[in-house]
């Protein structure tokens, strides 16, 4: 389905008319609002995971696990905006003394914000998602572009939010919702037309380097440069070492495997390579991993696109020179399904090709065989960025390589001692995002109450008058919301 040109202006200029409305909200507001979305979510039953589940091909367990996680996320932003944490409220009093004006900060919203629903989690970063909350949190508007996957299931979500916009009686223009690939009657896509539309001020998109980067692109090139805070993904390495892997290689690679296929590999945080030194470690890894992955039954990916991509791009690392097949499902699987596949090369390999460093979207692994630390230092080293870095270590191991841990603090964002990156908790200390390419902008996350941040920007009142600052400013502290005051952190009122 296209869009005409003007609906979308529609759209944004009901947004900018909503986004005068919202800068005048408290976090309080914003914060009930926030959790009557989260009841409304919960409220949706089983439609919305039978929807869900014809549209993505998710088995129905895990829509349940990621509507309890959407609405938890909803619920969990909602406190911390209630709080005033991104307020970030800060009051310097005057002192004529010392020749000092009354000067008072605090975060507004940046402005209408689009969001872009991302295939492989439906309801966490999709209509309903984490960039949503975020945004309607910082106190923007926000217009949502349906990821083409899953349509039916974008609008159960954006009826839910519409019906509390109703409730609340809020401009229409807080939560705008689209589905359309292109302009009609043109061939230019909606999401590039409205990244580059002047009503639009941040932008928040999870899913392909091709597509972020193209956004990323066209944000800069306005002639009012914004933020586009874009998720893209990484190959999440996995570095084992010697001690680890001695002690417990079997284990391991069940591990690996099951993360690995988890989701049939759809996952942003999908540890698609394996890196270790040649050793009796590494040859019972390789053995245990081999007997993991081939009874593992092929299944449904989330769309036709996103197969197509994934057999192709298995093929083209595959066909890499000095590459072999380490375990691949014995079972084919049909038209649509992923089966799972791990190659194996050396890390010379890997570094002379940088093909092989690529992401392969779906069940898919390279387990690298380097002949000594230093490969695994030069593998670490010419690594882009990555939104997570795994150690399978001892405490002994990771004291005995400091240099390729501190090199990993450069290039990914969480750092796992042990365990594997999938699994991506909705916390206040989460980090998901990391250097470039894993994220256009290395300085906030996309998971967790701090990715609020992306969407406010900050404001000062030098010499204000009391009854025309916001109330998180106001010297009665109406809010209760914790503030620093002349440098001291407090909630009391001046
Ligand atoms: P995608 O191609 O990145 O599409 C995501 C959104 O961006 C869609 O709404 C799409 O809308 C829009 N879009 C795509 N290309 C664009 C462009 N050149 N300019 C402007 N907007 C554009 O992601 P996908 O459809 O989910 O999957 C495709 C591939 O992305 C996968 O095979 C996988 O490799 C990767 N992926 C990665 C992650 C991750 O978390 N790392 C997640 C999902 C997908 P329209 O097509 O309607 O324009």
């Amino acid at each position: 389905m296209n869009q005409p040109k003007w609906v979308l202006d529609q759209i944004v200029g009901k947004a900018e008319e909503a986004y005068s409305f919202m800068k005048k909200t408290t976090v309080k507001e914003r914060m009930l609002f926030m959790q009557s979305v989260a009841d409304s979510i919960e409220g949706l039953g089983q439609e919305l995971i039978d929807t869900a589940h014809e549209e993505t091909a998710l088995p129905h367990a895990r829509l349940i696990g990621e509507k309890g996680r959407t609405v938890g996320q909803w619920r969990a932003y909602a406190d911390a905006v209630g709080q005033g944490r991104y307020a970030e409220a800060c009051i310097d009093t005057k002192n004529t003394e010392k020749g000092k004006n009354d000067i008072r900060k605090c975060n507004i919203g940046i402005g209408p914000v689009l969001v872009f629903g991302a295939s492989n989690f439906p309801f966490a970063f999709s209509t309903a998602g984490g960039d949503t909350a975020s945004a309607i949190g910082a106190g923007c508007p926000v217009i949502v572009k349906a990821h083409p996957g899953h349509p039916r299931t974008s609008q159960l979500m954006a009826d839910a939010i519409t019906k509390v916009v109703d409730v609340f009686g809020w401009p229409q223009g807080v939560f705008s919702h689209f589905v359309g690939e292109y302009i009609e009657g043109s061939d230019e896509r909606t999401g590039s037309y409205l990244t580059a539309h002047p009503g639009v001020k941040a932008v928040g998109f999870t899913g392909s380097f091709r597509a972020g980067k193209a956004l990323f692109d066209i944000a800069k090139q306005r002639s009012e440069p914004i933020p586009v805070f874009a998720e893209m993904g990484s190959i999440n390495p996995v570095f084992a070492f010697t001690n680890a892997l001695e002690q417990r290689a079997e284990a391991l690679a069940v591990e690996y495997v099951s993360s690995l296929t988890l989701g049939v590999g759809q996952f942003c945080t999908n540890p698609g390579v394996f890196i270790a030194v040649r050793g009796d470690g590494m040859d019972r890894f390789k053995i245990a991993l081999t007997k993991a992955i081939e009874p593992l039954a092929p299944a449904t990916m989330l769309n036709k696109g996103i197969y197509e991509h994934y057999q192709k791009n298995k093929t083209l690392l595959h066909q890499q020179a000095g590459v072999n097949v380490l375990a691949e499902a014995i079972d084919e699987g049909v038209e649509g399904q992923g089966r799972p596949k791990v190659l194996l090369v050396s890390a010379q390999v890997i570094l002379g090709n940088t093909v092989l460093s690529e992401e392969v979207f779906g069940p898919f692994g390279i387990v690298v065989e380097a002949e000594n630390y230093g490969e695994v230092y030069d593998f670490a080293r010419q690594l882009k960025g990555q939104l997570t870095a795994t150690l399978a270590a001892t405490e002994d191991d990771l004291n005995a390589h400091p240099d390729i841990v501190d090199c990993l603090k450069d290039k990914a964002g969480r750092l796992l001692f042990n365990g594997m990156p999938t699994g991506v908790e909705v916390v206040n200390a989460m980090q998901h995002g990391g250097p470039f390419p894993a994220s256009t902008d290395i300085r906030f996350t996309s998971v967790g109450p701090d990715a609020i941040k992306r969407f406010v920007r900050p404001i000062s009142f030098q010499n204000w008058p009391e009854q025309l600052l916001p109330d998180e400013l106001k010297d009665s502290n109406p809010l209760h919301i914790l503030r620093i005051v002349d440098g001291q952190n407090t909630p009391q009122p001046l």
